[in-house]
Parts: structure tokens; sequence; C-alpha cells
């Protein structure tokens, strides 16, 4: 599991929105049956929500494995029809995720990139 000091409160209007490591979030409950996905609560604007939301697994239909199986054929240089193919998904089911880790990389870029030299 993810250490809570990597992940931020999911809530735009809290002020603590986007920062890691500021120690106001808590584990208060689980989101599925086996456990497997915890449900955090943020101590300032008191916010309950999945430590997937903001990632492109939030609200995934397929297991987390097979996501990181799509996306290791498409980094890999896998077409949309092949991944899904090699995967057993639709290409639109392939298509959604690549979509989906797309739009989460760019945020994930701009952020770690702040400064260009
Ligand atoms: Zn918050």
């Amino acid at each position: 599991m993810m250490p809570l000091e990597r992940l931020c409160c999911q809530n735009s209007k809290c002020a603590m929105y986007g920062r890691r490591g500021a120690e106001n979030l808590s584990v208060c409950g689980w989101i599925d049956r086996r456990r497997t996905i915890r449900q955090l609560y943020c101590r300032l604007c008191k916010a309950r929500f999945s430590e997937r939301k903001g990632t492109p697994l939030y609200n995934a239909k397929l297991p987390a494995g097979k996501v990181v199986a799509i996306l290791d054929h498409v980094r890999e240089g896998c077409g949309v029809r092949q991944t899904g193919r090699l995967v057993g998904v639709s290409k639109n089911t392939a298509n959604r995720y690549i979509l989906l880790a797309g739009s989460h990389a760019k945020a994930l870029h701009d952020e770690l990139v702040a400064f260009s030299p």
C-alpha cells in the first residue's frame, strides 16, 4: 500500500489540496469488501475519499493488475488494438485507461518538472 505521506487531500476547496506529507490524512475505512482500497479522511476539511481518487485506477472496473498490464503494453510500444488483444479487453477499454493515464501523467509531469532550466 502507498504510504500516507505520498497521498494528498483530493478536495479542491481544501487548503491542503495537492500537498503531500502534510499529515492531515488518516485512514477511516475501506472502499471495497476485500479491504484493498483505503478510504482516507482529511482532518482539515473533513472530506472522505478513496485513496485512488485522482489516479487512473479511480472507479476502475478492471482489476488493478489488468490496468497496469494495459499501460505496460503501451509503454513498450504496442498499439491500442494490439494491447486490447494481448490483455483480453476491448480496444475501447484499453483506450479509456490509456487516456486516463495520459492526463494523469501530464499533471504529474507538470508537478515534478515545475522549473525548466
Ligand atoms: Zn482536505
